[in-house]
């Protein structure tokens, strides 16, 4: 095994261990873990992508923003460029729901690459629950109105993988079958 494969795996470890008592919010209460090991299989297996600094980081993406974990530990774990990435793909907790999502909208054409491919593999993944398993009391409205959240954030990545963004469209042409 490579030093890279190596991180990769100490990475789903560690986030493994941050998120254990969570769960997602769909009627199974299916273990968090699931979700980070999904965005780093789409950007691996769907977008062909092997750089371990996006891949550690999809791995880490929810740790700051879900559980206790800062970016110190991050960056002690895993070095400074891994936490300046998980960083930049975390929201604000302090500010509210409605302000948290505006800044994404605004955030989204600015970010680095790496952390817009992880914006890209994110909305993919929850569009994806919101289809097949999703949070189990919400609306068909309130899923429709997260797809039309998520499409606009994505709008400001276009450009940093046009395989992926295939990936985003092809979900969210599914808009329609919302129940
Ligand atoms: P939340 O932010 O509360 O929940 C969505 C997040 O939950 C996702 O981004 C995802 O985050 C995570 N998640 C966990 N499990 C699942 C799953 N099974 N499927 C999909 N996502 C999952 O909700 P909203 O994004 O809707 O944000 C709240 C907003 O919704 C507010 O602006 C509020 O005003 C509005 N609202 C609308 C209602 C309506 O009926 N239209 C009702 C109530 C609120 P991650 O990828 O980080 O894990
Ligand atoms: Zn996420």
């Amino acid at each position: 095994m490579n030093p890279s494969q190596a991180l990769i795996l100490r990475a789903a470890a560690f986030a493994a261990e941050r998120h254990r008592h969570q769960r997602r919010l769909d009627a199974a209460s299916t273990p968090y873990i699931n979700h980070p090991l999904a965005l780093a299989d789409v950007l691996a297996n769907e977008g062909g992508i092997d750089d371990p600094l996006v891949l550690c980081a999809a791995l880490l993406h929810d740790t700051i923003e879900d559980t206790e974990t800062t970016a110190a530990q991050i960056e002690a774990a895993f070095g400074a460029q891994i936490a300046a990435v998980v960083l930049e793909v975390s929201d604000d907790k302090s500010l509210s729901k409605h302000e948290r999502k505006r800044l994404q909208i605004e955030h989204a054409a600015h970010a680095s690459a790496p952390a817009q491919l992880i914006k890209l593999a994110d909305k993919i993944c929850n569009l994806r629950d919101l289809l097949q398993t999703p949070p189990k009391d919400w609306s068909a409205a309130r899923k429709r109105e997260y797809f039309e959240w998520s499409a606009r954030v994505i709008a400001g990545v276009r450009g940093v993988h046009p395989g992926l963004e295939a990936v985003f469209d092809a979900v969210y042409a599914h808009v329609e079958e919302l129940a």
